[in-house]
C-alpha cells in the first residue's frame, strides 16, 4: 500500500502544535553531533522537533540524512526529518526515491510565480504519493543560505492573499510567508522595529484557516519575545539555523586548540543541547511530547 499523507510525522508534529498553540523548532543541522545534541534536547525536553538538512548538506553528508532518520525512528518522543530549501528539481526527486524523508521544502521561488506555481504542483503530487509532505515559500525571503540562490537581487516580496490561494491550490502542506523575514542576519538586536509584519502573518493565519500549517524562515537574532509573538500570530514551524548553532560555532572557535577532539565534541554538544533547551522552552514545546 501506498504511503499516506494522513501518516506524515511532520505534519502530524504540526497538527498537534497548531492545536496546542505553541510552536516547533525545525532545527538545521549540519554534521552528527549537532544531530545528536538536538535530539537529546528534544529527548530531555519531552519536546517535538523538526530535524532539518539542507540538500549542501546532503551532497557533502551522504550519511547523514541516514542517522537522521535513524533517530527519528528511535526516539520516545515525535521527530521528523524535513529537507530545507530543495531548489533542484532532479535532486528532489532522488531525494523522494533515495531518502527516508518526512517532508521537503519545494522551493522554486527563483522561478517567476507561473512556473513557480506549476512546478510546485507537479513536485508536490509526486512527494504526496511517496507519504512527503511538501513546504513552499511565497512571496521572496531575501537573502541566501548554505547553498541556496541568493534571492538579494530580485526585489522582497510580501505574501499576498492571492499568492496564499495559489500554494494552497498547488496543494502543497506547509505555507512560508515572506512578512518582511530575511534569510541572514538582522543584527545583534534582532529584527527593528516594524521589520516584521505581524498584521500580515495574522490575516494570512486567518485567511489559511487551517487548511496548511506556517513555517517562519529567516529567525537568525531573533529576541525571544519576537520568536513568540510570531508563534502568537500563527507560525508553527519555525526554522532556526544560527540562531541556535552560534554557541556551537563558538564554543568551537574558543576551545578548538585548548581542548582534546572527543572532549570538544562532548562538550560542544552539551552546550548546543542547553540552547536548543532554553529555544524549546521558549517556544512552549517543551513538555508536549
Ligand atoms: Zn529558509
Amino acid at each position: 500500500m501506498a504511503p499516506s499523507l494522513s501518516d506524515n510525522r511532520t505534519l502530524h508534529i504540526l497538527n498537534a502544535a497548531a492545536a496546542g498553540k505553541y510552536g516547533v523548532l525545525a532545527a538545521i543541522a549540519y554534521n552528527i553531533e549537532q544531530l545528536t545534541a538536538i535530539v537529546r534536547a528534544a529527548e530531555a525536553k519531552r519536546s517535538p522537533l523538526i530535524i532539518q538538512l539542507f540538500p549542501s548538506t546532503l551532497k557533502q553528508l551522504p550519511t547523514l540524512a541516514h542517522a537522521a532518520a535513524a533517530a527519528v525512528n528511535s526516539a520516545t518522543i515525535p521527530l521528523s526529518l524535513h529537507i530545507d530549501h530543495a531548489q533542484d528539481e532532479a535532486h528532489i526527486r532522488e531525494m523522494m526515491e533515495t531518502l527516508p524523508v518526512d517532508s521537503i521544502m519545494v522551493d522554486m521561488s527563483h522561478f517567476d510565480q507561473a512556473e513557480n506555481l506549476e512546478k510546485t504542483r507537479i513536485l508536490a503530487k509526486e512527494c504526496h504519493e511517496r507519504g512527503i509532505a511538501v513546504e513552499a515559500e511565497s512571496g521572496r525571503i531575501n537573502g541566501g543560505e548554505d547553498g541556496i540562490a541568493d534571492t538579494g537581487d530580485l526585489e522582497a516580496l510580501f505574501t499576498a492573499p492571492s499568492d496564499v490561494e495559489d500554494f494552497i491550490n498547488a496543494s502543497i502542506d506547509i505555507l512560508a510567508p515572506s512578512i518582511g523575514n530575511i534569510h541572514g542576519d538582522y543584527g545583534p538586536s534582532g529584527p527593528a522595529q516594524g521589520q516584521l509584519h505581524f498584521d500580515r502573518l495574522e490575516s494570512i493565519n486567518k485567511q489559511i484557516n487551517d487548511r496548511v500549517q506556517i513555517a517562519l524562515h529567516g529567525t537568525n537574532d531573533f529576541p525571544p519575545q519576537v520568536m513568540q509573538r510570531c508563534i502568537r500570530s500563527g507560525a508553527i514551524k519555525l526554522n532556526v539555523n544560527k540562531l541556535i548553532l552560534e554557541v556551537w560555532n563558538v564554543f568551537l572557535r574558543e576551545n578548538a586548540s585548548k581542548m582534546g577532539i572527543v572532549g570538544l565534541i562532548d562538550e560542544g554538544m552539551n552546550v548546543l543541547q542547553k540552547e536548543t533547551e532554553r529555544w524549546m522552552d521558549i517556544c512552549g514545546s517543551s513538555g508536549k511530547a
